[in-house]
């Protein structure tokens, strides 16, 4: 499942191609991913000019030249793709739209952006630029990680008393918008903290100590994201997906990365996810 740095890298990819241009033509395939689509998209979307893209916890937002902006969200599965020539002419012929391929973006330079998504988690939407905080998935969502709202004495302050395990207060998009589990779990080992320790029973420096170690984590997986942005166009357009060297998530079973550590990963599981973690170093 895509991640804050995940989608930051899909953002990264597709700015570069889309900011400027023109959606000539906009192919929506189906009513709906996970929820409908908004009424009229394809036409709302069509001759409008890209003015810039951002990205506000795990959602892009395209702003378009007339006032609205395109709410992007890849779920579990969504993907972003980018074909056609952008030197090439338009009238020329694209295949037939693949299976998964939801919604197809004609950028006036011949460029094609396809969002696929398999498992149809994924999301779009419109809404107005100008307030696009009280949209329903982003009003309620916490500072950015990488942001400068984000910072100790908040954390201290939002952990403070808190009875739930630190894991799910890292996890709560209320609290820090954008962390998702792969990440929670590498930012506790980084912080030696056990991801079942109460939020609320954490000294106040340790939890001062994870803001550093979150920007690190984050930045550190954009940054990997970022190199692999520089082969996929000899690859298949495809942005997002890259591999990055985890040091506990997924690794059940594995040695402990810390020298001194004879201790394996353990994997447990809380509200439904997997925690992966190392009992020695955690504590
Ligand atoms: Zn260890």
């Amino acid at each position: 499942m895509p991640e804050l740095p995940e989608v930051e890298t899909v953002r990264r990819g597709l700015a570069p191609v889309m900011e400027g241009a023109v959606i000539a033509q906009a192919d929506v395939n189906r009513p709906d991913l996970r929820w409908p689509f908004p009424e009229n998209m394809a036409g709302r979307l069509t001759n409008q000019k890209v003015l810039g893209l951002r990205r506000r916890s795990k959602y892009i937002l395209v702003d378009l030249e007339g006032g609205e902006s395109l709410l992007i969200h890849l779920g579990m599965s969504g993907r972003m793709l980018i074909s056609g020539h952008k030197t090439g002419d338009y009238h020329h012929d694209h295949p037939v739209p693949a299976k998964h391929d939801h919604v197809v973006l004609h950028l006036d330079s011949g460029v094609r952006i396809t969002f696929n998504d398999a498992r149809r988690f994924g999301a779009m939407d419109l809404l107005p630029t100008v307030g696009q905080e009280d949209h329903w998935l982003m009003r309620d969502l916490g500072p950015e990680p990488l942001g400068n709202n984000f910072d100790e004495a908040y954390l201290v302050e939002r952990l403070k008393n808190r009875n739930t395990p630190i894991k799910s207060a890292l996890l709560d998009q209320r609290i820090v918008s954008g962390l998702g589990n792969i990440y929670v779990c590498e930012v506790l080992f980084r912080a030696g903290i056990h991801p079942a320790c109460k939020a609320g029973q954490i000294a106040a420096k340790r939890v001062s100590g994870l803001v550093p170690i979150i920007r690190a984590v984050l930045e550190e997986a954009i940054a990997a994201g970022g190199s692999s942005l520089k082969d996929y166009r000899q690859a298949d357009g495809e942005l997002g997906y890259f591999q990055h060297g985890f040091q506990v998530y997924d690794r059940e079973g594995d040695p402990c990365v810390n020298p001194d550590c004879t201790a394996q990963i353990t994997r447990i599981v809380q509200s439904g996810r997997s925690s992966f973690f190392c009992p020695q170093c955690q504590r």
